[in-house]
């Protein structure tokens, strides 16, 4: 199985952790009024190098209900930087194809091939739920 080029790894992780780094940031946001020094801790870390707590496990236990989406958004992106780790990026959870280029550029943090999120997506279809 071939992975993907290094440079358009390097390409994928920078757009990770700029979207990572704009996630926090409105989540930041959101915290204006509270005591936000734990968050403030977290966003010194660099980012996908945050060890056994991921970022959005961390965040999800403050308890900030309003930043459900970004949170949401976190996880995503913290599971693409463990699949890298895991050296499995780019490859489809659901019929283990590699994942076209293209589309992880477009979009880094799928986890399946344009075939199978479509099926999933018929089977899970939700309501209200914005699409990337
Ligand atoms: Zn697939």
């Amino acid at each position: 199985m071939t992975q993907p080029r290094r440079e358009e790894v390097d390409k994928i992780i920078r757009k990770l952790r700029e979207r990572q780094k704009s996630l926090l940031e409105e989540v930041r946001g959101e915290l204006d009024q509270r005591d936000n020094q734990q968050l403030i801790e977290l966003m010194g870390r660099e980012p996908g190098d945050s060890g056994d707590v991921s970022l959005a496990d961390a965040l999800a236990d403050m308890n900030i209900l309003r930043a459900d989406r970004q949170i949401h958004e976190l996880r995503d992106i913290d599971a693409a930087f463990a699949r890298m780790k895991a050296e499995n990026f780019g490859i489809c959870t659901d019929c283990g194809d590699e994942i076209p280029v293209g589309r992880l550029l477009v979009y880094p943090t799928a986890k399946r091939c344009m075939a199978c999120q479509q099926r999933h997506e018929q089977l899970f279809a939700q309501e209200g739920r914005p699409k990337l």
